[in-house]
């Protein structure tokens, strides 16, 4: 049985392949110093880690959970946590109390690596947490008791030598959390088979070379951080640069600058934010080394393909896929002609439909659930604790994706909004994201979000959340340009009957626009789940 451990392909077999020397992980503090770690070095650091937590008693199904910002012990971890065929559950730092002990109390998480700063924010939750056995901790020089351990002290001394057992496709590996954009976050689960369907994007899609310099903006704690971020481009032996900084304008442009970044993967809320502090990085920074940029998460609007052509100078390709999908499904890539506002084409061995009532549709730009057919080997295999969602997401051959597209004559998809999201004014269905793409064209409009209410007349109406560029002013004169602009773009139908002025709009910490938060608000009702919302 060939052997299918994901931390294997990362670490061992790089070093077989002749690349032990060859730099894996740049990591940049937050001082802009870098550190660089060799694919030899992750072998052994993984190694390490694995046997330390083999020590423990802990091996094959265990639930660990990283609770950690970057920093390099994440990756060592993570990776060591998989050669022993153990779960990684993998949280995003800035989660608080509430989000953590949901999480970790839904998997029976047994294992817990974090740092004194973000214990101290959970360990009040702890008793909550029986199943919780050991908590490892990063920056404790002494153990505190039985549970809490000083990490340090369990990594010194152990040996870097650790043999992986043969490692079965089905085997589970990362646990992730979705985003939380629709509801109630979900536990997705995946296993070590689903490299092959990473590794073919990284090939076709990021066309990464051999001495590209990587950097992928995204959290560990979402999967475009650990598929793009970790598993896919090391286990081909490519070179990442990491970054232990806050993220602003002016610190990602100089680590793009510094570190010679060639491809770079980041996503639209990132890239509003830049435009929206264009001047400061307009002609101040050489990114000559750059040589294109992929976004995932949200649509990417045609204003910001154009945004970034005109000021950086870049190509910038569109992804798409979901927690679920554990891999890219639909995407542009370098080749094939893009189609602003389209997410692309599905990648290799992916088929996608677009399905009205259950029944797939042949006619061009028909508007349905988007469908992909099964048996992508990235696929999740679990909704943990879940099964009835899990099953309620196939149709026979076919998984509903929850968002709704459209596939024109051509064969590009076109990402209308998700399933909840689509506005009915007048027995006419409206996407949010076009009329949010029209109202980006707007040079006073900065951010936006459009939801649906309900409307004696019209039956929905389209309400516009908006944020202005510093200085500007809502007035009449504004409303009626917005008016004219989204009546030449799209329709008369999609013109918002309202606007609501906002300094900003709630994201959730992946950057996504949470539209069931301000739709809840706009309607006096319960908000549900928000533990991932950002502050
Ligand atoms: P939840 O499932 O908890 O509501 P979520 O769907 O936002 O959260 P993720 O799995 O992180 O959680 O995100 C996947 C979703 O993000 C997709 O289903 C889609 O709605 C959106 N998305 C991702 N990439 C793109 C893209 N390139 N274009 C349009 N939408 C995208
Ligand atoms: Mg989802």
């Amino acid at each position: 049985m060939p052997d299918m451990n994901i931390a294997s392909h990362c670490t061992r077999l790089q070093c077989q392949a002749g690349r032990a020397e060859k730099i894996a992980l740049r990591w940049v503090d937050a001082d802009f110093q870098p550190t660089d770690y060799t694919f030899a070095d992750l072998e052994r650091e993984s190694n390490r880690c694995a046997n330390a937590f083999a020590g423990l008693g802990f091996g094959k199904g265990t639930r660990f959970f990283i609770y950690l910002p970057a920093q390099p012990e994440v990756y060592f971890a993570f990776l060591g946590i998989l050669k022993l065929q153990a779960i990684a559950g993998m949280l995003f730092s800035n989660f608080g109390k509430q989000a953590v002990q949901d999480r970790l109390a839904d998997a029976g998480a047994q294992v817990l690596i974090t740092k004194q700063g973000l214990l101290r924010r959970i360990r009040d939750i702890l008793p909550e947490l029986p199943v919780l056995q050991t908590i490892l901790v990063t920056d404790l020089e002494e153990d505190e008791d039985q549970r809490i351990r000083s990490y340090p002290k369990l990594l010194a001394g152990q040996s870097t030598a650790f043999t992986v057992e043969p490692t079965a496709p089905e085997t589970p590996s990362v646990l992730h959390y979705t985003s939380g954009s629709t509801g109630k976050p979900k536990g997705v689960l995946h296993i070590h088979g689903g490299l092959p369907h990473q590794q073919m994007t990284v090939r076709e899609i990021l066309q990464l070379a051999e001495d590209d310099i990587y950097w992928c903006t995204a959290d560990h704690g979402w999967v475009t951080g650990t598929t793009y971020g970790i598993t896919a481009p090391w286990s081909l032996g490519h070179t990442m640069v990491h970054f232990g900084g806050n993220f602003n304008t002016e610190n990602w442009f100089r680590l793009l600058q510094e570190q010679r970044i060639t491809v770079w993967y980041t996503a639209p809320t990132a890239l509003r934010m830049l435009m929206r502090e264009e001047d400061k990085i307009k002609g101040q920074f050489d990114l000559s080394a750059l040589k294109r940029m992929y976004s995932v998460g949200e649509p990417l609007n045609p204003e910001i393909i154009q945004w970034v052509r005109r000021t950086l100078d870049k190509d910038i390709y569109d992804t798409w896929f979901q927690t679920e999908t554990g891999g890219h499904m639909i995407v542009n890539r370098p080749g094939m002609p893009v189609r602003p506002g389209s997410m692309g084409k599905p990648v290799r061995g992916t088929a996608a439909a677009v399905a009205v009532d259950g029944v797939i549709a042949e006619q061009p730009e028909t508007v349905g659930a988007l469908w992909l057919r099964k048996g992508w080997d990235s696929m999740f295999v679990e909704y943990l604790n879940m099964p009835d969602a899990y099953r309620s997401k196939f149709h026979g051959d076919w998984y509903d994706t929850g968002d709704l597209a459209k596939i024109d004559s051509d064969g590009y998809f076109w990402f209308i909004g998700r399933n909840d999201d689509v506005i009915n004014p007048s027995g006419h269905l409206v996407g949010p994201f076009e009329v949010e793409s029209a109202l980006l064209e707007m040079p006073e409009i900065v951010d936006v979000a459009v939801i649906g209410a309900p409307d004696p007349l019209l039956y929905e109406k389209i309400v516009a959340y908006i944020t202005l560029k510093e200085g500007a002013v809502w007035d009449r004169k504004l409303e009626l340009r917005c008016r004219i602009h989204i009546t030449n773009r799209i329709s008369p139908i999609a013109v918002p009957g309202e606007y609501i002025v906002r300094d900003r709009l709630p994201k959730n910490r992946s950057g996504k626009i949470m539209r069931r938060v301000l739709k809840a608000e706009y309607l006096g009702q319960d908000v549900g789940d928000i533990s991932t919302l950002e502050d």
